[in-house]
């Protein structure tokens, strides 16, 4: 349900990866976010919130689930996700 106070809730509704003029574009990108599910701290502790990586990915093609799953299809390998994650669980690596 959309909570129009929640921006995380307004911004999951408004963003859905499909493809568009630039076709799948996860072909553009030459390095691929990995997410180690160890370090994902809502792995670690099943109370914590966190999702930061889902709010901030430009692309809107990280699920907001646990552990977050990321969409390699549309992944464009822009690299915020590994800097906005606290935990450090997301590195890149070249394809
Ligand atoms: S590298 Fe960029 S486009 Fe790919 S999942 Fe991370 S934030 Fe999204
Ligand atoms: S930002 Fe990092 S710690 Fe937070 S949900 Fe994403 S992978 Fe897990």
């Amino acid at each position: 349900m959309v909570n129009s106070r929640d921006p995380k809730s307004t911004i999951a509704a408004v963003q859905h990866p499909a493809e568009g003029e630039g076709g799948k574009t996860g072909t553009w990108r030459t390095f691929k976010p990995v997410l180690d599910e160890k370090k994902c701290v809502l792995m670690k502790n099943p109370k914590a919130r966190c999702h930061s990586c889902w709010m901030y990915c430009p692309e809107a093609i990280i699920t907001r689930t646990r552990p977050p799953r990321i969409n390699l299809e549309y992944c464009k390998g822009c690299g915020i996700c590994v800097v906005e994650c606290p935990q450090k669980a997301i590195k890149m690596e070249e394809e």
